[in-house]
């Protein structure tokens, strides 16, 4: 038989707090952690496609809010479709069906985020998972950890906008606010890890648990939750690997989330489809093993709202990172930013036409990527 994968996203989880809570510092010593893995998109939809497809969101389709069914599924195979023609059972459990591709799942459950007991909720999933197993079958279980999506809406998205100046005053309420939800979530994280110890699925899963995108805090005028912009506290977040054969260890070099998906088919030994287009992502393997691989640059991008009501149809503000840099495209108004990510980790003092050499490296990778001009 094969390994079973279990995805839990923590939808909204920040990588600070990731770092600072007792159950994810566990995971942390006992699972491959990646505290520099950067996402796609700063929102749900277009950082999950990217997950499941390995491709960035401006060559499969899904590039904004409002192109989720534009997803290109003639020429990107999902992660999903892949594990259901390896034989997976594919269950996917979620707040909303837009999250994630749907093709390829056996069973697609939504939850109501306002009411459902998350813990109870995907422990039961677990143990169906497990009369699964016991019918001799694989299975592929993703899980939304939605509480602190849920709650930022409820009481930021509902009740200021980007520009609201409550909101950008009151760092010290938004962090406890923030805090509140990490704890729950952190909660459920060590009950369902309990469970699936229970299950004894850590003999025979390989187990992810991410977060899509963090959250504003207040950092950056202009955005009270995430979406608008392209800074690190959404665009860098977490991921931690599970498998049983896997020696526990820190991967400190930058990774990109759209590398996750050829990683769990390496791991699996599935081959890549010939029949459909090359990922962006690359396997995690050598890194995991040990061999320093170069770094290869994280593309991202998101549609700002700017003065309207909604997000605009195509991504405004374009971003390319290394381990130590960051050129920022705002291309609603053609202004660039650059960062020295080293000495400047919160992104305050734009180092833009200041005739740094890599200024123009970032510019032609970003370039390359936006135009898919490979
Ligand atoms: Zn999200």
């Amino acid at each position: 038989m094969s390994k079973n994968v279990i995805i839990i996203l923590i939808d909204g989880g920040r990588l600070d707090r990731a770092k600072k809570f007792n159950t994810f510092k566990n995971l942390e010593s006992n699972s491959i952690f990646f505290p520099n893995s950067i996402t796609y998109a700063p929102y749900t939809t277009g950082a999950m496609h990217a997950v499941f497809s390995g491709c960035y969101g401006n060559r499969t389709g899904t590039d904004s809010y409002w192109h989720i069914y534009q997803f290109r599924k003639n020429q990107f195979l999902t992660l999903t479709e892949y594990l259901k023609q390896n034989g997976h059972y594919t269950f996917a459990d979620g707040h909303s069906e837009l999250i994630i591709p749907k093709q390829g799942f056996d069973e697609f459950n939504i939850h109501d985020e306002n009411k459902v007991d998350l813990i109870d909720h995907h422990s039961n999933l677990l143990s169906k998972m497990k009369d699964i197993e016991n019918k001799g079958k694989n299975f592929f279980l993703f899980l939304t950890y939605s509480n602190i999506h849920t709650g930022i809406m409820n009481n930021v998205l509902k009740v200021f906008n980007n520009f609201s100046k409550e909101y950008f005053e009151n760092k010290y309420e938004n962090e406890k606010r923030y805090d509140e939800l990490f704890k729950n979530a952190d909660t459920y994280m060590e009950k369902i890890l309990q469970k699936i110890n229970e299950l004894e699925f850590d003999k025979n899963s390989i187990i992810v648990v991410l977060s899509d995108h963090g959250i504003s805090l207040g950092e950056k005028f202009g955005e009270r939750a995430y979406g608008a912009f392209c800074y690190d506290y959404t665009i860098k977040t977490f991921c931690y690997i599970k498998s049983p054969e896997i020696e526990p260890k820190i991967i400190h070099q930058q990774v990109r989330h759209v590398d996750i998906m050829p990683t769990i088919l390496d791991m699996l030994g599935i081959s890549l489809s010939e029949n459909h287009e090359n990922l962006d992502g690359i396997s995690l393997m050598p890194v995991i093993k040990g061999t320093i691989l170069d770094e290869h640059v994280a593309y991202s991008e998101t549609g700002n709202p700017l003065d309207e009501n909604a997000p605009p149809k195509e991504p405004n503000i374009h971003s390319i990172r290394t381990t130590n840099w960051k050129l920022i495209y705002n291309s609603y108004n053609n202004s660039k930013e650059l960062y020295d990510l080293k000495t400047d980790p919160d992104e305050n003092n734009n180092l833009i036409g200041k005739e740094l050499e890599i200024e123009k490296i970032l510019w032609n990778h970003l370039l390359k990527i936006k135009n898919k001009n490979f």
